[in-house]
C-alpha cells in the first residue's frame, strides 16, 4: 500500500455555504502529465524550470484558424509573427503548415532565411531597418512595409542608386474605436498622412505599391475594430484603384488577436471572455467582401496572428523551493519559476495547476519566483493544494512572447522542449551555462590580476 501523503495543518476561515464568484469549490485541477508525457519524469531528466512546447497544439491552432478564415474569405495567407516566439523548431512548425514569415529586425529577417523561407515570403515590419536591410529585402523581392517617410525616402534613394524596384506596402494607423489609439507606428489614415506616402510612392516611379498592411494592437478584445480596419483599408484601396488605376494585391490585418489568458484585473477568466477566431474572421471577410471589389481584384487577404496560435502550446514546469508565512499571515510559496523566464506574469494571472495530487485541503498563497528583486511575483493571489518543497507544478499558456521577452536575470535561462507529434522530447534550446552567458565578455588587462588571496 502507498504511504499516505503527509498534508501539514492549516487554519481556515470557515465560510460554509458561501459560493465564490465561479460556483462552489470545484476540484483541484492537476497535470501530471503533456501529451502523456510525465511532468515529474521530464523535470527530472531535462531540469527544472522547463519549457516545453506542444508540436501537436501549434499545428491544431494553425489548421483551425486557417480553416476558419478560409471558409468565409477566398483568398488568405497566414505570416508567422517571428517576435512572438523565434525559436526556429517553432518558425519551422509554422513554415511546414504553409506560414510565411513576419520579420520586425535584421536578424529576424535572417533567422526566417536560414528557416529556408524563401524571400518572396518574407514580410519586413518595424520602424528599424537599416540601409543595407533595406538593400537585401529588396534584392530578395520580400514585401517591405514602410513605417515612417525617413524609411519612405531611404527606400526611394537605394533604390535608384541599385536599380532596384522593391515590392511595398505602407503600414497604415487610424482610429478603430480603441483608446489609447496606436498611432506610432505606420502612416495615419485620417489626417491624410497614408495617402501622402501612397502618392509619394507612385510618384517616385522606383517603387511597387503592393500592398496596404495595418497592426491595431494587441490582446484585441473588440472584433469590430477589425471591421473598421478592414473597411478603411479598403477605402484607401478604392481611393488608389480611382486615381493611378492600380488594385493592390493584399490587404494585410496585421495580429493582435487574444489567447484565452486571464489579463491582470480581470474578473472572468480569459477561456469566458475572448471572444473567438470565428468572430474575428467573420467581421474582417464581411467588411472586405463588402467593400465592393471587383470579382477579379479581390484583394489576398494576409494575416499575421502571433499570440493566438501560440500560446497555449506552451508550458512552463517548475518545482516549489519553499513555503513561507509572510508577516501578515498570508500564506506563500517560492517556486523556481521567476518573472525574468515567465515574462507574461507581469499581464497574465497565469493558470498554474500542480503535478501531483495534493490532499483536498486548498489554501490562497502568493506564488513567488525565485529571484532577490520584489517584484519578482507569479501570482499575487491564487487557491491551491497545500504544496511541499520538491512538488512540482505546471504553468500554462506560456507559448507567446516569453521565450523571446524572457531576461537574462541572476538565474541562467532553462531547456525548451518540444514534443513532436508522437510526444517524443526534443530539446529545441539548451539551457544556459555560465560559459554562454561569459562568452562575449572581456577582461581588460590591469583587471587579470585580483589583488585578494
Ligand atoms: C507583434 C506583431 C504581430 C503579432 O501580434 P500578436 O498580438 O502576437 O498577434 C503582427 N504584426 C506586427 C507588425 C507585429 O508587430
Amino acid at each position: 500500500m502507498e504511504k499516505l501523503r503527509y498534508e501539514r495543518p492549516i487554519i481556515k476561515k470557515l465560510n460554509t455555504g458561501f459560493v465564490n464568484k465561479f460556483g462552489t469549490q470545484t476540484k483541484n485541477e492537476v497535470v501530471s502529465h503533456l501529451e502523456g508525457a510525465s511532468v515529474k519524469e521530464l523535470i527530472h531528466q531535462y531540469g527544472s524550470p522547463l519549457f516545453v512546447i506542444s508540436e501537436k497544439q501549434i499545428r491544431r491552432n494553425f489548421q483551425h484558424a486557417s480553416r476558419v478564415f478560409k471558409t468565409r474569405y477566398p483568398k488568405v495567407q497566414f505570416a508567422w509573427s517571428y517576435k512572438t516566439n523565434y525559436l526556429n523548431a517553432v518558425c519551422r512548425v509554422f513554415h511546414q503548415e504553409g506560414s510565411w514569415a513576419e520579420v520586425v529586425s535584421g536578424f529576424e529577417y535572417e533567422k526566417a532565411l536560414g528557416n529556408g523561407v524563401p524571400g518572396n515570403k518574407i514580410i519586413f515590419n518595424g520602424p528599424d531597418k537599416t540601409e543595407e536591410q533595406l538593400i537585401l529585402a529588396a534584392q530578395n523581392n520580400s514585401l517591405i512595409h514602410i513605417d515612417h517617410f525617413d524609411e519612405l525616402y531611404m527606400l526611394i534613394k537605394v533604390s535608384e542608386e541599385f536599380s532596384l524596384k522593391p515590392r511595398v506596402a505602407i503600414r497604415v494607423n487610424m482610429d478603430t474605436g480603441i483608446y489609447p489609439k496606436w498611432d506610432r507606428f505606420g502612416f495615419n489614415y485620417e489626417n491624410g498622412q497614408a495617402w501622402s506616402a501612397v502618392t509619394k510612392i507612385i510618384h517616385s516611379g522606383l517603387l511597387s505599391l503592393v500592398g496596404l498592411h495595418c497592426h491595431i494592437g494587441t490582446f484585441m478584445l473588440e472584433t469590430a475594430a477589425y471591421g473598421i480596419a478592414a473597411t478603411k483599408l479598403s477605402e484607401l484601396a478604392h481611393k488608389i484603384k480611382a486615381n493611378f488605376g492600380l488594385a493592390v494585391q493584399y490587404l494585410d490585418l496585421g495580429g493582435g488577436f487574444p489567447s484565452t489568458n486571464t489579463l491582470k484585473g480581470s474578473y472572468l477568466p480569459g477561456t469566458d471572455t475572448v471572444p473567438t477566431i470565428d468572430q474575428f474572421a467573420d467581421t474582417i471577410s464581411e467588411a472586405i467582401l463588402g467593400a465592393g471589389f471587383d470579382q477579379e481584384e479581390l484583394p489576398l487577404l494576409i494575416l499575421e496572428t502571433g499570440r493566438a496560435l501560440v500560446d497555449d502550446a506552451g508550458f512552463l514546469l517548475g518545482t516549489v523551493l519553499a513555503n513561507k508565512r509572510l508577516s501578515d499571515g498570508r500564506s506563500s510559496t517560492i517556486l523556481d519559476i521567476g518573472v525574468n523566464s515567465l515574462f507574461t506574469a507581469f499581464w497574465y494571472d497565469h493558470k498554474v495547476t500542480p503535478a501531483q495530487e495534493g490532499g483536498q485541503y486548498t489554501e490562497e498563497t502568493v506564488l513567488y519566483g525565485p529571484l532577490c528583486m520584489n517584484i519578482d511575483i507569479i501570482r499575487e493571489n491564487i487557491s491551491l493544494p497545500l504544496l511541499k518543497r520538491g512538488d512540482h507544478v505546471v504553468v500554462h499558456k506560456v507559448g507567446a512572447y516569453n521565450m523571446t521577452q524572457w531576461m537574462q536575470f541572476i538565474t541562467l535561462r532553462p531547456n525548451i522542449l518540444l514534443l513532436d507529434q508522437n510526444s517524443h522530447p526534443h530539446v529545441i534550446r539548451q539551457a544556459e551555462t555560465l560559459n554562454y552567458l561569459q562568452s562575449g565578455e572581456l577582461v581588460p588587462e590591469h583587471l587579470a590580476k585580483s589583488s585578494l588571496s
